[in-house]
């Protein structure tokens, strides 16, 4: 297993590095782009360890969770994206909605995928060598904008809607991580990527039958039963197995 990470240097730089124990290395370019040590040690605050040009998402993988909003199985992937201005830092703070656009936001542990290599129209084979890494996403939604709006844009799309991170994970099986959602200490979700209706492969494999993936898109692969608010004040820890923990924090709008 290798861990990279996106760190903004104290001189506002950003690099990509590989970490190994304390140290990271810092790399010319991302690791997915053949990125190689540079010689340099450095120092810095994580940044989401992605550049998507798109992050791209999957609604109801998991039976108990659809089950748990009352919906059917989906008998195809259901696709949606997320801008990547929803993207939010490692130890980030959301900021909510106005209380007058949202009252109900949640979160949606998920794992989340690297791409690592241009997907069109890929084999099952192609697309499970595309993976290059495994990070943690959370969906935060807006439910009541979901349900409003019928189409999900507004709902999943606000700035810090998607935290990433904190490091990508090579080397991981992604069907076997354990996923895990604490609010301020309280065990939300909990679940096995192996519950997923659709597999990594399968979802890369079939979105790419419609979209180009690139080297650094990000997508999200379904959320575990357990969902629920997020409020002001709030602490989220995401856990996954071999991956990492990631943390941030909620807030209102003032
Ligand atoms: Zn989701």
């Amino acid at each position: 297993v290798s861990r990279y990470a996106r760190l903004a240097l104290a001189d506002g730089a950003v690099r990509w590095v590989a970490l190994e124990g304390e140290e990271a290395h810092a790399l010319d370019r991302a690791p997915w782009l053949g990125g190689t040590r540079t010689g340099a040690v450095v120092e810095g605050r994580p940044l989401a360890p992605a550049e998507p040009s798109k992050i791209l998402c999957v609604g109801r993988n998991y039976r108990a969770h659809a089950a748990e909003l009352g919906n059917p199985l989906p008998a195809e992937p259901l696709l949606f994206l997320k801008p990547p201005s929803a993207l939010l830092e490692p130890d980030g703070v959301l900021e909510l909605p106005p209380a007058e656009t949202s009252e109900r936001v949640e979160h949606e542990v998920e794992l989340a995928l690297i791409v690592g290599r241009r997907l069109r129209r890929a084999s099952l084979d192609e697309a499970a060598a595309g993976i290059f890494g495994l990070t943690i996403g959370c969906d935060v939604t807006a439910r009541d904008l979901q349900k409003r709006d019928g189409q999900w844009t507004r709902a999943k799309g606000f700035d810090g809607f998607c935290p990433l991170g904190p490091v990508v994970a090579t080397g991981c099986n992604a069907s076997a991580i354990e996923l895990s959602a604490h609010v301020n200490g309280e065990r939300r979700q909990h679940g096995s990527t192996a519950a997923m209706v659709f597999s990594p492969a399968e979802l890369l494999a079939y979105a790419s039958a419609i979209m180009t993936l690139e080297p650094g898109d990000v997508v999200l692969t379904g959320t575990p039963e357990g969902v629920g608010p997020l409020r002001d004040g709030d602490a989220v820890v995401l856990e996954a197995s071999g991956i990492g923990v990631l943390r941030f924090s909620v807030k209102a709008t003032r």
